[in-house]
């Protein structure tokens, strides 16, 4: 509750909103957003470093805290430090800083922006969705930085990019302004282009802009503002940018008339250095300050117009009949938090109550015209999630309003502080067709984005290479908050991978994903020589940086990781912060003392790994008889991340199972992790809560065979398995699948293992024994039956026969006899009976299994499949064109149901799938986009080139079967010749 200084703004500034320096952001124990932040916070440990106290999870905190402040120091001295010189003193003999210091120096040394006033002005043409309308339209704008000087300096040094800069002007101590350059042609010659340092990967589009004869001082008594007029370019998906058209009705100009029209929203995405591209600016995280945004736009359209604070005012733009919408200042932030969306929007008003820990923030959906209605089950989510968030975190936003939007055709979810901008796709959802997997896939998305509020937003991951502090921490929570606004399936969804482990998006199914997928390291490495990619990184800095904290959770137990989560909010509140700092903060929560003099006692290697060793430690229980004689520490690590898709080529399939060097090998099992589930000779990953594989001897899988036989023994119709035992076994059978698949364990065990899985009643009768143990056993089988192992093939054939066929006809019957194709709302169990079903039939055709013996007992859930699909988001699909959203893998397996015998003429949503995915592939926005519409077929990779270009007409067949092996250049061939078809 104490006041705070959100940011030096020194005043007066006559272009500049006031700024509330005391009522608006009342977040507690603030720390300055300058300098000395890390030592900061590091100070009780560094003093008291000699009492090392090891014990529970404590080993492998000290560790991993060891080698982030390692690694931390060694990547960027400067950032990680925040700011303060290391890497480049000041010139010694020169009076000032200048542009010709700035190519070689440190330039936010010497000064940094606090505050921004920025001005964008929007004409009617942008929000023209015709089609003559340009997609990337010129606009323009001007922006005032105000900067903070801490050393003597006649250089500005921000970052731009495709900026056409037409004045820029300097104003000092609240004088008049003088003007550095006043056209194009001068302005090139005040502004100068910077090539960063080598060993700076993160920092490029650099600008240095010459004051001249104005030299800057600490302390001037305001604070110098630097001006630009400049115009820009929209961008595609990014920067500014334009929606995808969506029907309204509009006005004709001097009239009362309306007609149908097609229309565009004006939306941003900031992240991760987009900023540049929409104003010149200092586009580092670290770098917090205030935005005072205003946008203009004709007056007679009647546009909406958001931002991340509330409006402040409406008046008259500069030019006629415009209107100029200006808002409240923000809190200090990030410029990739920066958002403004604008167009024809509805506000949708949540339909519950605020509870009393968010009461003071206004919180609205909004949408395009015509999709109000679809708008209420997030909007309540939103409600429901903020009020989780601000109650685990002790935590309130320094916000007083918060704005969800659905923006038709945008690329994924973006947590701009206050405006919120998602994927309709996603966000929409109708109860009515999308049953519990729409619900599921809405509120996950909703929370985890809301969790940025606090983790990325409040408190800010120091640079791109420490994404996985924003991206870990919220794929982490979104389950914590799923479970609080009590979305359906999340305990399953939290651990459960989808079929071969192709997860279209980042967030789903952090734990076994990461078994499954994740082969790097989760630190981002940098990007060479430009930073237009960093934050990009992979799927690791998402779910296996989850992953990690999950089992960091259950190793500490009770609320130890949130104590020591709301300690790091607290301290670091409108500052930055490492991945290291959290376990920093979860082993001061513990009690435990960590050092963080790295040459302190040495550095141990154990625990170090997950984060630094790409591919995850082996944990051999083979080699003892009894899981007490298991070592704690072991290794190696083991690239056998993931199962080898089929038609993997020997030489892949050999990488894939190396291990690596012994070096770093050592790790250290987290307590309450990998222990022994029930006292047998086996050890699995409890509640797959392990970040770790386990290599099991062949008698171990058969004790723990038997043991799933017991557990699942279910005399009942309708028998429950225990989600805690269908995970470990879930997880054993993921591992032991992928060490088969290595050579490591023999096939014949694994199949007796399968057997067992398939045979469990609650396999084939529970929703989550169909998601967790049927399914990925039949998948096991197809992946087995790809031929990876030269031992498969034989085996593999007299097991289909005598076992695969008959068990899996039966369990279709049950599965099916669950599923209605029809008629909402559709239960839960129900829509993975569904899911399940569908991935079903992808792993029979994959194994030679007659289809048409099998597409009678499925089609009821196929339909019911392709109709969640092609509906998932409910918004806007018809039947003519149904819209399949790239991340929806339903829709691949519902264009498998209808391309089953005899199923797929009656499926109702299953009919225009075909054209719908080739849609899909066609439209998509980006190269990304489009792969992910392709890299949903592998779970139909079984099927024959025939049935290819049934599905996706017959120019995309070669185009995927290229695509597969030689990477996205040829899928981008293979769309300009679909095109071009
Ligand atoms: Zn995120």
């Amino acid at each position: 509750m104490a006041p705070i200084q959100p940011m030096e703004v020194e005043g007066p500034w006559s272009e500049m909103a006031p700024i509330n320096r005391q009522d608006a952001f009342q977040v507690p124990k603030p720390q300055s957003v300058f300098g000395g932040i890390q030592q900061n916070a590091l100070r009780p440990f560094k003093q008291r470093w000699g009492m090392l106290v090891l014990g529970g999870g404590a080993i492998l905190l000290t560790a991993i805290v060891l080698l982030f402040l390692t690694l931390g120091s060694r990547q960027g001295p400067a950032e990680a430090q925040g700011g303060k010189t290391i890497s480049a003193p000041p010139p010694p003999v020169a009076p000032s800083f200048s542009c010709e210091d700035a190519a070689a120096g440190e330039p936010w040394d010497w000064a940094t922006p606090t505050a921004y006033n920025l001005t964008l002005k929007l004409e009617a043409g942008h929000f023209d969705g015709g089609v003559d309308a340009p997609n990337h339209p010129r606009f323009n704008a001007s922006a005032s930085i105000a900067w903070r000087v801490r050393r003597r300096t006649r250089c500005l040094v921000v970052q731009a990019r495709g900026l056409s800069v037409r004045s820029v002007a300097l104003r000092r101590g609240g004088g008049a302004r003088r003007v550095l350059c006043a056209d194009a042609v001068a302005c090139r010659a005040t502004l100068r282009e910077l090539r960063p340092r080598s060993d700076d990967t993160w920092r490029t589009d650099l600008v240095a802009v010459d004051l001249g004869a104005d030299v800057l001082d600490p302390g001037e008594g305001a604070a110098p503002a630097l001006t630009f007029e400049y115009t820009g370019v929209m961008g595609a998906g990014a920067g500014l940018h334009r929606s995808q058209a969506f029907a309204a009705e509009c006005v004709a100009p001097g009239t009362s008339d309306r007609a149908p029209c097609a229309r565009a929203l004006v939306a941003t995405q900031l992240a991760a250095t987009h900023a540049r591209s929409v104003f010149p600016c200092v586009d580092v995280p670290r770098f917090r300050a205030v935005y005072n945004v205003a946008v203009e736009v004709p007056g007679e359209v009647g546009l909406t117009v958001l931002s991340n604070s509330p409006i402040l005012r409406v008046g008259m733009g500069t030019t006629p009949g415009s209107l100029r919408h200006s808002f409240h200042p923000t809190p200090p932030m990030p410029t990739y938090l920066l958002a403004v969306a604008a167009g024809n929007l509805v506000a949708v008003k949540p339909g519950l109550p605020l509870p009393k820990a968010v009461e003071a923030l206004q919180v609205q959906a909004w949408v395009v015209p015509g999709r109000e209605g679809l708008a209420a089950f997030s909007a309540d989510v939103a409600v429901k999630s903020l009020a989780f968030y601000t109650a685990w975190t002790g935590i309130e936003q320094p916000l007083t309003k918060v704005d969800f939007v659905a923006i038709p055709g945008k690329q994924g979810a973006m947590e701009n502080w206050g405006l919120l901008l998602f994927d309709e796709r996603r966000f929409l959802h109708s109860q009515a067709t999308g049953g519990s997997f729409g619900a599921w896939r809405a509120a996950d998305v909703v929370c985890h984005e809301v969790a940025h509020q606090w983790f990325g937003n409040l408190v800010t991951g120091t640079n791109w290479t420490q994404l996985a502090f924003n991206e870990g921490l919220a794929s982490f929570l979104e389950y914590h908050c799923l479970t609080a606004v009590g979305a359906p399936g999340e305990v399953l969804r939290y651990r459960a991978p989808l079929p071969q482990a192709r997860l279209p998006g980042v967030h789903e199914g952090p734990t076994l994903r990461a078994l499954c997928t994740d082969a790097s390291p989760f630190r981002p490495a940098m990007v060479a020589a430009s930073d237009a990619a960093v934050g990009t990184g992979g799927v690791e800095v998402y779910s296996k940086a989850a992953t990690f904290l999950r089992m960091l959770e259950v190793a500490l137990g009770g609320e130890t990781l949130q104590i020591g989560l709301q300690a790091l909010l607290h301290e670091r509140a409108l500052g930055s912060a490492n991945f290291g700092d959290i376990l920093v903060a979860a082993a001061a929560a513990q009690g435990t003392i960590i050092s963080t003099d790295p040459l302190a006692g040495g550095l141990p290697e154990t625990g170090t790994a997950w984060a630094t060793q790409p591919l995850l430690p082996l944990r051999n229980a083979s080699a003892v008889a009894a899981v007490g004689q298991l070592p704690d520490r072991a290794g190696p690590f083991c690239a056998t991340a993931q199962l080898p898709a089929a038609g993997l080529g020997a030489e892949e399939a050999a990488r894939q199972a190396l291990c690596l060097p012994a070096a770093g090998a050592a790790w250290t099992l987290p307590a309450g992790t990998g222990g022994v589930a029930d006292q047998s000779a086996w050890a699995g990953s409890v509640n797959a809560t392990g970040l770790f594989r386990t290599l099991h001897s062949a008698a171990q899988l058969e004790a723990l065979a038997a043991w799933a036989t017991q557990v699942g023994a279910c005399p009942g119709a309708d028998c429950a398995l225990d989600e805690g035992r269908a995970l470990t076994l879930s997880s054993a059978l993921h591992d032991s699948a992928a060490l088969t698949l290595a050579g490591l364990l023999p096939v014949e065990s694994l199949l007796d293992f399968v057997d067992a899985m398939l045979r469990m009643p609650a396999a084939q009768r529970t929703g989550p024994g169909r998601y967790l143990l049927l399914v990925p056993g039949l998948e096991t089988l197809v992946a087995l039956s790809a031929g990876a192992n030269a031992d498969c093939p034989g085996a593999m054939a007299a097991y289909a026969a005598t076992v695969i066929e008959p068990g899996a006809i039966s369990a279709l019957a049950g599965v099916a006899s669950r599923v209605s194709d029809t008629g909402p709302p559709l239960s839960h169990d129900a829509t993975l009976g569904a899911l399940s079903a569908t991935q079903l039939a992808a792993a029979l055709i994959a194994l030679d299994i007659d289809p048409a013996a099998t597409g009678a007992a499925l089609c009821p859930a196929l339909n019911r499949t392709a109709l969640m699909a092609s509906t998932a988001a409910g918004a806007t699909a018809s039947a003519a064109a149904p819209f399949i959203s790239p991340d929806v893998e339903g829709a691949v397996y519902a264009a498998l149901g209808a391309a089953l015998p005899g199923c797929g003429a009656a499926a109702p949503g299953a009919a225009g799938l075909p054209a719908a995915l080739r849609r899909c592939y066609l439209l998509a926005a980006d190269d990304s986009a489009a792969e992910r519409c392709l890299l949903a077929l592998p779970s139909v990779r079984g099927l024959q080139a025939g049935q290819w270009a049934w599905a996706l007409g017959a120019g995309a067949a070669q185009g995927v079967a290229e695509f597969e092996g030689k990477g996205l250049e040829v899928a981008t061939r293979a769309r300009a010749r679909l095109a071009a078809a």
